[in-house]
């Protein structure tokens, strides 16, 4: 694995370049993408031997011995937004712990990571790292094939109910990390003047377009500083957001990766402006020759809409982000909860007070004063709860998914004393 790693690293510049060609991200996020992927691998080799050693524990009722062994098969289905890290967060760990796997990427986004798992798979032997391509029915046999024991699966929630249900005949494992409507809560002690906080916040609205599972998608600011709040984040997102050609090193968000999904945000961004929402365009256009041609969405902010409409409630998955004034704690960690999702969270304001809201809010990661990419650590556990995943992935966790639990008990006390003559 180390060797591969070496191998990647030498070749991001090149895999960078056809991942921003296929997927439309900036070249530098491409690279980012790459860079996280190593970071992940390096740190899953570190600690590998740690989760996987052998133990013997001597006791006071004899000896147990535990071992962490292999699951078998692992199926691993990624998604077209993140496919080089959604697919390595999986192989280093699978691999790693002894593993075989058989690898579906998206249809959207295909070739940057058919390029690494080529890579990888060259340090290991033939058959232990594979990969297929198709659509959905290629998904169906890699999660009801009974010789598949366990599914790595990131993607849609929707598509994650259907791979439940075929992997149930078999009972298969499973770590599911799905989609999310990350909020980010504003608080009254937020400095509005802090022009890199709202740089952060700009760009865990519109980094990759939007279209990341852990991007901030409703920010909830409180009313007494709303105003102020929205003046200063429409000036950061203009400073910040500058849309064009993916190899034009002066931008920062590039287009949309398929039709489809330009389509649903579009929707869902003339759905709230029919129902009275104020739309602003945000960002400068750097290519504007390019803007009739393809999947360019200008990114906008959303104001005015209510609390239930479908551009709050909804996972857009793009540039789009609907900013919403609350009243008081209760009712923001309220319209935070009844949401079916809960991935990632962030809460901005004094460190003490955002730490205690975070408290109560039901999500796999909450982040202070920073959201998505930027507070993830690959050293932690990430992962969703409610209908956001299950399992976890990253730190010593997402290699734990992958071992099963082996004890093996030599009781020095071969008799129990309840159980009669
Ligand atoms: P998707 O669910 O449509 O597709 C994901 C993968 O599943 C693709 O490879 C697809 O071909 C395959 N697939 C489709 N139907 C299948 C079936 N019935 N059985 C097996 N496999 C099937 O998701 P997408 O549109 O590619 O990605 C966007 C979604 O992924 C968003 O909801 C986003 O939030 C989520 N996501 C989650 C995370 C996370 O870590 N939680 C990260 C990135 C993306």
């Amino acid at each position: 694995m180390r060797r591969a790693i070496q191998k990647l690293k030498d070749s991001t510049s090149e895999i960078a370049r056809l991942l921003s060609r296929e997927h439309g991200k900036a070249l530098y996020d491409s690279e980012g993408e790459i860079a996280v992927s190593i970071m992940w691998m390096e740190y899953a080799c570190s600690v590998v031997k740690e989760v996987t050693e052998k133990q013997e524990i001597e006791h006071d009722n004899g000896r147990t011995i535990i071992t962490f062994d292999p699951v078998g098969v692992v199926s691993a289905i990624t998604p077209w937004n993140y496919p080089i890290s959604l697919s390595t967060i999986k192989i280093a760990p699978a691999l790693l712990t002894g593993n075989t796997m058989v690898l579906k990427p998206s249809p959207f986004a295909p070739l940057a990571v058919s390029r690494v798992v080529e890579i990888i798979a060259s340090e290991f032997p033939p058959g232990v790292l594979n990969l297929v391509h198709g659509e959905a029915d290629v998904g169906v046999e890699l999660t009801s094939n009974p010789k598949v024991v366990k599914i790595a699966f990131t993607g849609g929630t929707k598509t994650a109910k259907s791979i439940m249900k075929a992997a149930s005949d078999t009972i298969k494992k499973m770590t599911l990390e799905l989609g999310g409507n990350d909020a980010a809560i504003v608080l009254p002690s937020f400095n509005v003047n802090d022009s890199r906080a709202l740089r952060r916040m700009v760009i865990s609205n519109f980094l990759t377009a939007g279209q990341i599972c852990m991007i901030a998608k409703r920010v909830y600011v409180h009313r007494s500083i709303y105003d102020k709040f929205v003046e200063k984040y429409i000036e950061a997102a203009n400073n910040w957001i500058r849309v064009g050609d993916p190899f034009n090193p002066n931008i920062t968000v590039g287009p949309v990766n398929n039709r489809n999904q330009v389509k649903y945000v579009k929707s869902l961004v003339d759905d709230a402006e029919s129902k009275g929402a104020t739309i602003i365009k945000l960002g400068k256009i750097l290519n504007p020759e390019l803007m009739d041609n393809g999947y360019f969405l200008q990114p906008t902010l959303v104001l005015g809409a209510d609390y239930h409409d479908p551009i709050v409630v909804e996972e857009q998955f793009g540039p789009t982000v609907p900013i919403l004034p609350f009243d008081d704690e209760e009712q923001v960690i309220q319209l935070h909860n009844e949401s079916i999702y809960g991935l990632t969270s962030s809460v901005w304001g004094e460190e003490e007070q955002a730490i205690s809201v975070a408290r109560r809010i039901e999500a796999g990661t909450t982040m202070i004063n920073t959201a998505a990419i930027q507070g993830v650590d690959v050293r932690f556990p990430f992962g969703g709860v409610k209908q956001s995943g299950v399992g976890r992935e990253y730190g010593k966790e997402g290699l734990k998914s992958y071992v099963e639990i082996h004890v093996i008990n030599i009781p020095k006390n071969l008799e129990l004393p309840y159980i009669p003559e």
